[in-house]
């Protein structure tokens, strides 16, 4: 029998993840990017330090999300090493001479939250609750169904699905929680890729979403080597399977009648037939290619805008953090630094670069020490490399155009570092830098933001989507998984595997 041939279009984690579980069904995939190497925004770019090639991440740092069947199942599993520190996670407020400890264990959490926060909610409901709903979320991925509204109500019950999906999160921090910071704590997730507020509906949904990755039971860890080493060895096994890739290609027309699209590739302007495609890009992208003729009225209502940016840091010398414990993975603890001290101002922060005049207002930076993990994965490299994911910036400026915005950060990081005379390159990407070198329409590290209306069922691009989720438009042979669809962005994959899933199915039709 003919195999059916299926282009996708956008070779990052959701391409390559679709392409690996499509070609072991049988079909004949093409994989095609525009860029000259696979990894969409999980990447590494060289940085020239003191006349040597360094290698840093220039999208993503650490993984998390991804699903512990998908990690297994392409082959991942035996190609890497990773590492996800066990030290508690360390929070600083303004103002406060010691962080407060994440600890794993409840009870240790409690007392440390209730010392150093004053909180005395109820953290262990709030985290039972949540469990809850992460494996009703789970168990949609593996199955490869999206969940609605009535299959949460039917196994959550009314009060949880209210709480945890269609409520706000400022509602669910209230439900369970007393103080101020432990609810700024939980409610990061909200607004890490855009500036969502606490009091959008369905708000609430991220939070468990964001926790809901089973490669390392919630928790986020590291790659030996370099997240970007992840899609470079799934590219590798993907070649392998047979699936193939061509880089420098870009799409440039699909004629959905005929089933052919034009590529600029190395080789010219190329034209290709296909019996399914799938993009695997943003969802704009997408939506001009197969809806040139009309502007999409789902393109024109979706909201882009992101506001994350990324400071990445080398030092010469391994970091020397003054909030070092004596436990031997404190160099890769997970840091977490706000500018505020109460909800209020952080959902002020986040707001405030929607208006045209704020460039950036301080809210929070979350650090990954990349350097320091790769030190007790016995990887060495040359220098000390940490990324500081940082919150809230316009879509104004380009980072090399913000440079009080990076001394200030940069001055706020050195705080905590005993050796800052060490430091010896930065850099700074905003979301406009996003938008140019990996494409995100309004910058958005999920493609769209995570809000009402675009979460949950809602993310999705199907005129049908109660029979064909992942299904672009009306097209029946047309399909999309890039981080814009169900459940969201980062380096998971479950999109790319729920919607080889339905594509599957509808070649078996
Ligand atoms: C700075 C930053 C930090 C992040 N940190 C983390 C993190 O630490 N952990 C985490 O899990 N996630 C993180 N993320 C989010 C994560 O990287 C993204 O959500 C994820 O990589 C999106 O994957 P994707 O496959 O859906 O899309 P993409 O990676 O965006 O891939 C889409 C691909 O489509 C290609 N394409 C688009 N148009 C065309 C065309 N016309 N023709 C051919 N190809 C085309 C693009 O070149 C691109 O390669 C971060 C993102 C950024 C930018």
């Amino acid at each position: 029998m003919k195999k059916t041939k299926i282009l996708i279009v956008g070779a990052g984690i959701n391409g390559l993840v679709a392409a690996n579980y499509l070609q072991k069904s049988g079909a004949d995939i093409t994989l095609i990017d525009q860029s000259d190497k696979v990894g969409g925004a999980c990447i590494s770019e060289q940085a020239r330090i003191n006349g040597e090639d360094f290698h840093y991440a220039l999208g993503a740092s650490v993984l998390g999300l991804m699903q512990d069947f998908i990690y297994k199942e392409t082959g991942l599993s035996s190609t890497l090493d990773t590492f996800v520190p066990s030290h508690p996670k360390l929070v600083h407020f303004p103002g406060e001479k010691h962080p407060a400890m994440i600890f794993r264990d409840a009870s240790e959490l409690d007392k440390e939250l209730s010392e150093k926060w004053g909180e005395t909610g109820d953290l262990r409901a709030f985290r039972e609750d949540e469990n809850k709903v992460i494996q009703y979320l789970q168990k949609g991925y593996k199955e490869a169904i999206p969940p609605n509204i009535s299959s949460a109500k039917d196994i959550l019950g009314n009060e949880l699905t209210q709480l945890w999906i269609t409520g706000t999160a400022r509602d669910l921090l209230n439900h369970y929680l007393t103080s101020d910071k432990s609810k700024m704590y939980m409610a990061m997730t909200v607004s890490e890729s855009g500036p969502v507020s606490l009091d959008e509906p369905y708000s609430a949904f991220t939070l468990p979403v964001m926790d809901s990755g089973s490669i390392f039971d919630g928790y986020y860890g590291f790659v030996k080597g370099g997240i970007w080493k992840l899609t470079e060895k799934l590219g590798e096994i993907n070649c392998k399977l047979g699936v193939k890739i061509h880089t420098s290609s870009k799409l440039l027309e699909v004629d959905s009648e005929k089933n052919t699209v034009i590529l600029d590739s190395p080789e010219g302007t190329t034209n290709l037939g296909y019996d399914v495609i799938i993009f695997a890009t943003d969802p704009k992208t997408a939506l001009n290619m197969m809806d040139s003729n009309k502007l999409s009225k789902m393109q024109t209502e979706k909201k882009y805008i992101g506001s994350s940016g990324k400071l990445n840091v080398v030092f010469k010398k391994p970091i020397q953090w003054r909030d070092a414990t004596n436990l031997s993975d404190t160099d890769a603890a997970f840091r977490f630094l706000f500018s505020v001290n109460s909800i209020e101002k952080f959902e002020e922060s986040t707001l405030s670069v929607l208006g045209q005049d704020k460039d950036y207002e301080p809210g929070y930076m979350q650090i990954y020490c990349e350097g320091g993990a790769m030190r007790i994965m016995n990887c060495n490299e040359p220098y000390d490399r940490i990324a500081v994911f940082m919150k809230n910036f316009s879509l104004n400026n380009k980072g090399e155009d913000l440079q009080s915005v990076k001394e200030d950060a940069l001055k706020k990081l050195f705080q905590y570092i005993k050796n800052p005379e060490d430091c010896i390159w930065t850099r700074l990407l905003t979301p406009k830098d996003l938008q140019e070198t990996f494409h995100f329409p309004g910058g958005n590290i999920d493609h769209t933001v995570l809000t009402g209306g675009q979460t949950f069922f809602d993310r999705n691009f199907s005129s049908d989507p109660e029979n064909h989720f992942y299904r672009l438009l009306d097209n029946e042979n047309a399909f999309i998984c890039g981080a814009g669809t169900y459940p969201c962005g980062s380096i998971a994959g479950t999109p790319g595997y729920m919607c080889s899933q339905e594509v599957i199915k509808y070649i078996n039709s």
